[in-house]
């Protein structure tokens, strides 16, 4: 395994980044003491340390002067960046919020840097690191000694993804892990997990989805690990856990990444029995809420049904053709060759009324020069809004203008040849 870790060295009495290559880490994970190997991912050397001041400040504000426990209160109503600024403001509140909370840890922390976190509360959690460089329960026994009860913001995900019996899950220690920062996290203002099909999974995010101030979420697939391995045929689909999630009207912002590959073939719109992972999956998404929505996904999945009459920011890009929005979704596949317009812009149209971008398309200009019409100005604006980075050599981004292009240089080349 080739790894690489950043930390920071002294050179001539000054600190510079440097890069370390991590090179017998796979060796360490598989030994009996892998003590080496958690060393080697531990990644926050320290924590934000209590203010203490020698002479205090006499402030009269109402906010100073409310007992710890009700300024607790007030802190859950309030973002972790606000937080922040609030410690920003007076010696007192900045005494008050180093006393009581820790504003982000990133996991593994050393047994040193633990004992600094002093029973404080931590506001966001970040793990990354793949689970299974801990013995049996070693994750969780660090997990449960960190404060998590006033958790605002979680990103727990990795490479975690693994195959059980010759299918692709989440192993028993992420779930068990997710399962703990679930039942603390009802505070969560964003969560960033990793997901499978499974009634466990489905179950969690209709724990999540209760949260009162939910507003960011990301779901990560497996992305090119799907490809390849199949997943368990559980029932449970992409657009369940969609939903599932989105029963929650707080949310804004939802973001999808790795789905490479619909797990089950249902709600697919092939009929045919075949391989049905490769059959085209119609993504759903509705929401009162919702104002941004990311999507990272392959040539598997289209934009079905959009329903999300907030959304006004859609980003989505492809890892397989890419095309503009003009000819985004073509679904009928005898359609495939004639370049008319596919079906994610009609779909946008008709589900998201407030919608102003998508990708670097601004659908506000469009709706100005159409009068609030912006699917009928779309035409003019082929190539634009294009899913994925124009590859290089390439004339232009969208797989289908380049062959429109094409056959309209050919069809002239070869009527110029008949006179
Ligand atoms: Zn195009």
């Amino acid at each position: 395994m080739e790894a690489r870790a950043r930390c920071w060295a002294r050179t001539n009495g000054r600190l510079v980044k440097v890069e370390e290559e991590v090179v017998d880490m796979e060796v360490t994970i598989l030994s009996e003491d892998n003590s080496d190997a958690i060393r080697c991912l531990i990644v926050q050397k320290d924590v934000q340390k209590k203010a203490r001041f020698r002479n205090k400040c006499h402030q009269e504000a109402a906010l100073v002067l409310l007992p710890n426990e009700m300024k607790v209160m007030v802190v859950r109503d309030v973002s972790a960046r606000d937080v922040a600024a609030l410690a920003g403001t007076c010696k007192a509140l900045r005494e008050f919020v180093t006393q009581t909370f820790v504003p982000s840890v990133i996991l593994p922390l050393s047994e040193e840097v633990q004992a600094r976190l002093a029973g404080r509360a931590v506001l966001a959690l970040t793990s990354t690191v793949q689970l299974a460089v801990w013995r049996r329960g070693g994750y969780m026994a660090m997990v449960t000694r960190v404060n998590l009860k006033e958790m605002k913001r979680l990103r727990f995900g990795g490479p975690n993804f693994r195959t059980e019996q010759g299918l692709l899950c989440l192993p028993e220690q992420y779930l068990q892990a997710l399962e703990h920062f679930v039942a603390l996290g009802s505070h969560l203002e964003a969560v960033d997990i990793l997901v499978d099909n499974s009634p466990r999974l489905l179950g969690l995010l209709r724990a999540i989805a209760a949260f009162p101030r939910l507003q960011e979420v990301t779901l990560r697939s497996s992305g090119n690990m799907g490809r390849t391995l199949a997943a368990a045929r559980t029932g449970v689909t992409v657009n369940s856990l969609l939903a599932q999630i989105l029963a929650n009207t707080n949310i804004k912002k939802l973001t999808l990444k790795g789905f490479e590959v619909a797990w089950d073939g249902e709600d697919t719109d092939g009929e045919d029995a075949g391989d049905q992972r490769y059959e085209r999956y119609r993504l759903d998404i509705a929401s009162p809420s919702l104002e941004t929505l990311r999507v990272e996904f392959s040539k598997t999945f289209v934009l079905g049904r959009v329903e999300a009459a907030c959304l006004r920011e859609v980003e989505v890009s492809s890892s397989y053709w890419g095309f503009c929005l003009f000819h985004a979704d073509q679904v009928d596949e005898e359609g495939m060759g004639l370049g008319g317009m596919g079906g994610r812009a009609p779909a946008l149209a008709r589900g998201c009324p407030a919608l102003q971008r998508f990708n670097d398309l601004d659908l506000g200009q469009l709706r100005e020069e159409g009068r609030g019409d912006w699917l009928g100005q779309l035409e003019r604006y082929k190539g634009r809004g294009c899913d994925m980075e124009k590859e290089e050599g390439a004339q232009g981004s969208c797989h289908m203008c380049r062959n429109t292009e094409d056959w309209a240089s050919q069809a002239a080349g070869s009527s110029e040849g008949f006179q």
